[in-house]
């Protein structure tokens, strides 16, 4: 009888399962085949239905500062909104996205660079959520965010690690912060791990190492496809440990170009590097996006290929596109008249009085004649 009764659920529980893998089985397909995304349809359209790509993380280039768009079938949510000074930027990336409505505004941690375009977009849209960490500020740009917090009407939500919210078919979990971190705002940031069919995003604002520690101990599933390098790639974050925990096949660095500080620094690049994870950088390629359909990512470019393994070479092309049109420095000698990238040996023997530092494209100085030396090959 009783084995009768437990062979009796098996059968249900079995017959039920069938039902779920097959349902499970059609969405997935559906996905997989519905892959052939446009470009314009991520770049400007306001239309949010883009077939077979579920997922769009957005790293807005917002100079030395970070902030990202995610969304996820047509719900929207973002995460910081750089400097105050950004604030036109973001708002208008997001309209020409498509944005009405934030089902959540997460500002990591009151430092300027996080929240200060916070106020402005709070203010321009339709506003869900919005989660702070429980560490207050007192500068004036933090209690004009409040502000605008109340005037709306909004309650902040303080989230607790491992707690997990729904966005559209996407959901996030809180991973951070876990404890109490005193005066060091870093450490407060509100991390996430966001996560859409197979595929999934970490970002953890400034968190520093003994965060990231707290991290590891918490238990909570790190691993993740794409990592944004907490604290704009400062050697302050970025542990060993949590780099492997993660193990990301890109990671995400959101800085300004030639910043005060040095971010990325070198330790956080040479690690990231001996890892073999591809690096794709703000203040090198302006606003990164990527996609995920749920099974594989892609980066919108010159490929519109789905297969995760095209994805790396799609990278480089696009790499490769915008480093070539975009200006830095360059060092010329203006008695050979070659020119050298700054860290070039050939270009540290220079004298003095031949020597040209010059901001600029390498088309600009090839149109002027200057020829690239063959040593650095810029
Ligand atoms: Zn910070
Ligand atoms: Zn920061």
């Amino acid at each position: 009888m009783t084995t009768n009764m437990a062979g009796n659920k098996i059968k249900r529980i079995l017959a039920l399962a069938a039902v779920l893998c097959v349902i499970c089985l059609t969405g997935c397909a559906y996905k997989a085949t519905g892959s052939d995304v446009s470009d314009t349809a991520v770049q400007g359209g306001t239309d949010n239905q883009k077939a077979g790509f579920g997922l769009d993380v957005h790293f807005i280039d917002v100079g030395q500062g970070d902030s990202a768009l995610i969304e996820a079938n047509g719900h929207f949510m973002l995460i910081d909104a750089g400097e105050k000074d950004q604030t036109g930027t973001v708002i208008d990336y997001l309209k020409a996205q498509g944005v009405k409505k934030l089902d959540y505004v997460i500002g990591t941690h009151p430092h300027s660079d996080h929240i200060g375009g916070l106020e402005g977009v709070i203010r321009e849209f339709d506003v869900t959520n919005v989660m702070l960490p429980e560490k207050e500020h007192t500068t004036r740009i933090y209690e004009k965010l409040l502000d605008a917090i109340a005037d709306k009407n909004l309650k902040v939500t303080i989230p607790k690690a491992a707690e997990s919210y729904s966005l559209g078919d996407a959901s996030f979990q809180i991973i951070s912060p876990n404890r109490d971190y005193g005066d060091n705002l870093n450490n407060w940031s509100i991390g996430i791990r966001l996560e859409y069919g197979k595929t999934s995003f970490v970002l953890c604002g400034d968190a520093e190492k003994e965060a990231e520690q707290d991290m590891l101990l918490s238990g909570l599933p790190l691993k993740a496809d794409v990592l944004k390098v907490s604290h704009h790639g400062s050697s302050t974050s970025s542990s060993p440990e949590f780099i492997k925990a993660v193990s990301p096949r890109y990671a995400v660095i959101s800085c300004g170009k030639n910043n005060d500080y040095g971010h990325p620094h070198k330790e956080t690049m040479d690690l990231l590097n001996k890892q073999g994870i591809k690096v794709l950088r703000t203040d090198q390629l302006g606003t990164i996006v990527i996609e995920s359909d749920g099974t594989g990512l892609r980066i919108p470019g010159q490929s519109t290929e789905q297969n995760t393994d095209q994805m790396g070479s799609s990278l480089d092309a696009q790499n490769q596109a915008k480093e070539t049109d975009t200006s830095r420095e360059y060092i010329i000698n203006t008695n050979t008249g070659k020119f050298h990238l700054p860290d070039c040996k050939l270009a540290k023997s220079i004298k003095e009085e031949n020597r040209k530092l010059y901001k600029g494209t390498r088309e600009e100085l090839i149109n002027e004649g200057f020829e690239p030396c063959k040593s650095c090959n810029p």
